[in-house]
């Protein structure tokens, strides 16, 4: 029997694996302004680990808008899962 959760795994294992040990707890969600609705969201750490850049290529993703941050009442960025998906080529 094919179960759902058995359908989630196989769609998942054609995503890199890096993104599946973020993606396997759960993430913090936030209203994000450019996708105008909530999103889970991520720290700029888990992101560059997902985009597989440093710290610095991150930073450039988003000075570029290409990814979406969202700020924290703690004055600290998290970023958007949604468009990082996007960003990656
Ligand atoms: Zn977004």
């Amino acid at each position: 029997m094919l179960s759902l959760e058995h359908k989630a795994k196989v769609r998942i294992t054609a995503v890199r694996r890096r993104t599946i040990r973020v993606a396997a707890g759960a993430l913090p969600r936030a209203r994000c302004a450019a996708c105008g609705r909530e999103v889970e969201t991520l720290t700029r750490s888990q992101a560059g680990e997902i985009l597989e850049v440093g710290d610095q290529e991150l930073g450039a993703f988003l000075a570029a808008g290409r990814v979406h941050t969202i700020p924290t009442v703690s004055g600290s960025l998290r970023v958007c899962k949604e468009s990082l998906f996007a960003a990656i080529p």
